[in-house]
């Protein structure tokens, strides 16, 4: 079977023009970012750009050389700019400007020539080449910082394409591509290299837009599982994140903060909420990378502690009220009623965890604590350990 070139240039023009516009009116409902205007404005260009092109020998040179190959080369500039949007890393209009302004300029003088068609092919391909390499650094950035596992495919897909400008400019540059005008002789190879670009330029548009819905995704799973005064996990976080530590060994701590409502009574609900803060922050400083800190409502918080023992748990806790203690005093002589913290304790050492008896058993030792006058660490099963 085969292709023929100017058919696929016109095909890759309609393609890239109405997925830029496409992109344009997501765009315009709002639910985007910037980035996806730079990606369509890419689009839209490189479309006119190879519609220019493919009207080669009917339009004069100045539109179907200059004119194109400058238009596609700054749609091709683009896309690493929209990619790094997307990655929230600044971007200066002015240097996109001149990017565009040198790298185009050579198809205005050196290789403005009507005949040169071997010389812009391998010039063109060797930048664009270029530039797929600086999306593919930028979409690693994303696979690395986000864990945005659509990013990989977006790697991969810039990798092909860039290894297919590669073998395009070697193969304009070793005379394999034929000689003379771009759709002179049945120009087998150069088309089939041609129709793949367009396959995998169409592809690389969707991923962009599957890389936003799964960070969109990610974002909204975030919010959920938080909670919002504080910042640590809620519940619905908790019973989430849980699973991915119950195969090991655990402790639990569940903690009340002391004389709260009449805190809130004294001072207003702003001030609790600030004492609410304050033990986050405290308590999370005590944690190690994979413990668990969650609200578990009002002025109730769970610990989940990866492999600790019974008694590392009560040190911890001891630690915890401590050093929530020393936070308050940085809200100063604004606080009559000192809250403290009474804290039950209870761990699984010998196998896999059950959160809803974890949580059992410390509420058992909580409310011993409580019973036995608050500020201090009960552990289930045990005497006080620390008070
Ligand atoms: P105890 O010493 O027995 O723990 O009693 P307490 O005064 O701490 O009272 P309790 O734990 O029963 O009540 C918790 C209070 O926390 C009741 C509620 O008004 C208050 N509260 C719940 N959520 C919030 C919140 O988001 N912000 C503030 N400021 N207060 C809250
Ligand atoms: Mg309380």
């Amino acid at each position: 079977m085969t292709f023929d070139l100017r058919t696929i240039y016109a095909m890759t023009a309609v393609a890239c023009v109405v997925l830029g516009m496409f992109q344009c009116a997501a765009y315009v409902t709002g639910r985007f970012e910037r980035w996806l205007a730079w990606w369509s404005a890419s689009n839209i260009l490189v479309g006119i750009g190879s519609f220019c092109i493919a009207l080669r020998g009917f339009a004069p040179p100045l539109m179907s050389v200059q004119l194109g190959n400058v238009l596609t080369i700054a749609g091709c500039v683009l896309l690493p700019v929209s990619m790094r949007v997307f990655v929230g890393r600044p971007v200066s209009l002015l240097h996109c400007c001149l990017a565009i302004i040198v790298l185009g300029l050579p198809f205005v003088s050196i290789f403005g020539a009507s005949d040169a068609s071997l010389e812009r092919i391998a010039y063109g391909s060797v930048i664009y080449c270029l530039l797929d390499l600086v999306v593919v650094w930028e979409a690693h950035r994303l696979v690395r910082d986000e864990k945005l596992y659509s990013a990989e495919l977006a790697v991969g897909l810039f990798v092909l394409t860039a290894a297919i400008h590669a073998s395009r400019a070697v193969m304009a540059m070793t005379g394999f591509l034929g000689g003379g005008n771009l759709f002179s002789a049945g120009d087998t190879a150069h088309a089939w290299v041609a129709l793949s670009a367009m396959v995998f330029l169409t592809l690389r548009s969707m991923v962009i837009m599957l890389m936003a819905a799964e960070r969109a995704g990610n974002q909204l799973r975030t919010v959920a599982h938080a909670d919002p005064l504080t910042g640590v996990l809620n519940r619905g976080g908790l019973v989430s994140s849980f699973p991915a530590l119950s195969p090991r060994p655990l402790a639990v701590l569940l903690i009340d903060i002391d004389h709260f409502k009449q805190l809130n009574d004294t001072h207003g609900h702003a001030m609790g909420d600030e004492v609410l803060r304050a033990f986050a922050v405290s308590a999370s400083n005590a944690l190690d990378g994979e413990d668990l800190i969650a609200r578990h409502g009002g002025d109730e918080f769970v610990i989940v502690l990866k492999e600790r023992s019974l008694e590392q748990a009560v040190a911890i806790a001891e630690h915890i009220r401590l050093a929530f203690t020393a936070s308050l005093c940085r809200l100063g002589d604004r606080l009559s009623v000192l809250p403290t913290l009474s804290i039950g304790a209870a761990a699984e050492t010998s196998g896999p965890s059950e959160l809803e008896a974890l949580l059992h058993m410390a509420d058992q030792a909580l409310y011993a604590r409580k019973r036995q006058g608050r500020d201090g660490v009960d552990a289930f099963g045990g005497s006080v350990l620390a008070a």
